[in-house]
């Protein structure tokens, strides 16, 4: 699909994100050829410098962390042309004019026909002031109604001018605060026009899911209690809080994982076929998944969700420290770098089946998966001798080495009947090569296109933040004691596998 002239305005512009990720994935779309000659990147934040000295500090970024190396020189020459920098801080309203201006003499020079997406790459705090801000300046334009719609482009071109923000996590700390930040941004802008980024949509095996479930036959049907047993959700890092100690202190891994990336991965293995992949009719089947939620209500939180914090192990041989031991967090510190929950979707499809999730840091392994695991079979022809016969399983790796893969019961080959668990192994790298966009690659490009399926409606970020709410009053309330230390380089605490455990179940160990 065509991606339509426009300006992207970053705000936060000298920030990590802008240099880690914002600008690599513009230059990598720049070089697919995936954005319109008329385009424009402006940078704003608050220190003074030229477009000059911007353009430089942006090709450094790019020439560090773009997966495409090295930069390519007649790309990044034209690219260049159109990146320009207006300091200035978000609250002084002149920053708002000159920013105006310059994106008006864009219109003439580039081409950019008032088209707009405003990426706030910066803390929650600020959004309310950057969005009045542009609004005082006459920079939002009125919504067509259309912006979060994948027939979007087409209306557009032939229309208004468009005006979109794309605002990062996080969405609130809680139900409250999410509202709060909602209904800020929503003064400004239309819901069609926020385009809440969840990086993990991004990415290639996330999207994959919904061709995998929705373009093959094979699947589906067996996609239901009658044949599941229960699913599996892992986001597992190695890494610590990497000097992120204060952000983590207040954050924890339930509100900086769970409450949105696995949920996320939580909806889309659940939900219903949508009507069509036009944006909202994704984005309502995920809705009503996150309504089938049973909630865990403060008095059930101990026996269903565990908490942990890692203490001093060995990461890949090397000896690291305990959480309580990095910079910045404090000596007693309760806050769970480990959770695992014990989820029902209580709806038709999925009556009765758990799903148990979990996520951590300083865990084994890095990994992120979906493992569907399947009912036993009703009758066991076979001999214990013959050894056991394990569950189906059906795992999409989203990372690393992202795959599908399915586990099922062989035959040993020789002249007595020995059962083996064995895989069959679909590759990404393998089957298409290893040059996989980028998550923002794809989100910036969708955002541009007018296409918001990927992305997070306001709706569903409250409903995301009510039921995690209800796990944090158990907490607070004294629901749970202070987490359990797991040893860093382990699958967690035990108690995470008590939790299966009683249920009669194992976590896989991926
Ligand atoms: P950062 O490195 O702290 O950068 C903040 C930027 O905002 C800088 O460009 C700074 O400009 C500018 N700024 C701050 N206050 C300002 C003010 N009052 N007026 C004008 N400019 C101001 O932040 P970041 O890591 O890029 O993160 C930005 C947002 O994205 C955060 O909400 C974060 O949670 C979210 N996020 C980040 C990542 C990541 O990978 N870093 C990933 C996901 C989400 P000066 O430098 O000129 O002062």
């Amino acid at each position: 699909r065509h991606a339509d002239a426009c300006a992207v305005v970053i705000f936060g512009a000298s920030g990590d994100l802008t240099r880690r990720k914002l600008m690599p994935a513009l230059y990598n779309l720049a070089l697919g050829r995936y954005l319109a000659g008329s385009f424009a990147v402006v940078g704003v934040a608050r220190r003074e410098k030229s477009h000059q000295e911007f353009r430089t500090e942006m090709k450094e970024a790019v020439g560090k962390f773009s997966r495409r190396k090295p930069v390519d020189e007649a790309v990044w020459g034209d690219f260049e042309k159109g990146i320009s920098y207006v300091p200035g801080t978000f609250e002084d309203k002149a920053t708002y004019q000159k920013l105006r201006e310059h994106l008006e003499t864009l219109d003439q020079e580039r081409g950019t026909r008032k088209n707009r997406l405003f990426y706030l790459a910066v803390p929650p705090a600020d959004f309310g002031v950057i969005a009045q801000g542009l609004k005082e300046a006459g920079l939002v334009a009125p919504s067509n109604g259309k912006g979060g719609s994948r027939a979007a482009p087409d209306v557009q071109r032939n229309g208004a001018p468009w005006t979109r923000v794309v605002i990062e996590k996080p969405f609130g700390h809680d139900l409250a605060s999410a509202r709060e930040l909602n209904a800020t941004v929503g003064k400004v802008f239309s819901e069609d026009q926020v385009f809440r980024i969840d990086h993990y949509l991004g990415k290639e095996t996330v999207q994959n899911l919904l061709v995998f479930r929705f373009a093959n036959s094979l699947f589906e049907p067996v996609w239901t209690r009658e044949h599941v047993d229960h699913v599996q959700i892992t986001v597992a890092e190695e890494i610590g809080v990497e000097g992120r100690g204060k952000f983590y202190e207040q954050t924890g891994v339930t509100r900086d994982i769970v409450e949105n990336h696995l949920m996320q991965l939580l909806c889309l293995t659940a939900m219903e076929p949508p009507i069509s992949l036009e944006a909202d009719a994704v984005r309502d089947e995920k809705v009503k998944v996150l309504r089938s939620l049973r909630p865990i209500e403060r008095s059930l939180v101990t026996e269903n969700v565990v908490r942990g914090q890692y203490g001093r192990g060995f990461v890949r041989a090397e000896e690291v420290p305990a959480y309580r031991e990095e910079p910045d967090v404090a000596s007693d510190s309760a806050v769970e770098t480990y959770v695992a929950m014990r989820i029902f979707v209580d709806n038709w499809r999925w009556g009765g089946v758990p799903f148990y999730v979990r996520a951590g840091k300083r865990l084994l392994r890095r990994v992120t998966e979906i493992a569907v695991q399947f009912k036993k079979v009703p009758h066991t022809l076979f001999r214990p001798a013959d050894g056991g016969i394990t569950p189906n399983v059906l795992s999409l790796r989203i990372q690393p080495d992202e795959g599908i893969s399915i586990r099922f019961t062989s035959k040993e080959p020789g002249q007595t009947t020995i059962l083996r668990d064995v895989a069959m192994d679909f590759r990404y790298g393998a089957a298409f090569g290893s040059n996989t966009p980028e998550a923002y690659e794809r989100l910036l490009l969708d955002a541009i296109r007018g296409d918001a399926t990927l992305f997070t409606r306001s709706d569903e970020v409250e409903h995301q933040w009510a039921f995690m709410d209800r796990v944090f009053e158990g907490w607070n309330g004294g629901g749970g004691a202070p987490p359990p230390i797991y040893p860093a380089g382990s699958w967690g605490p035990e108690q995470a596998d008590d939790l299966l455990a009683r249920d009669g179940r194992r976590w896989r160990k991926p």
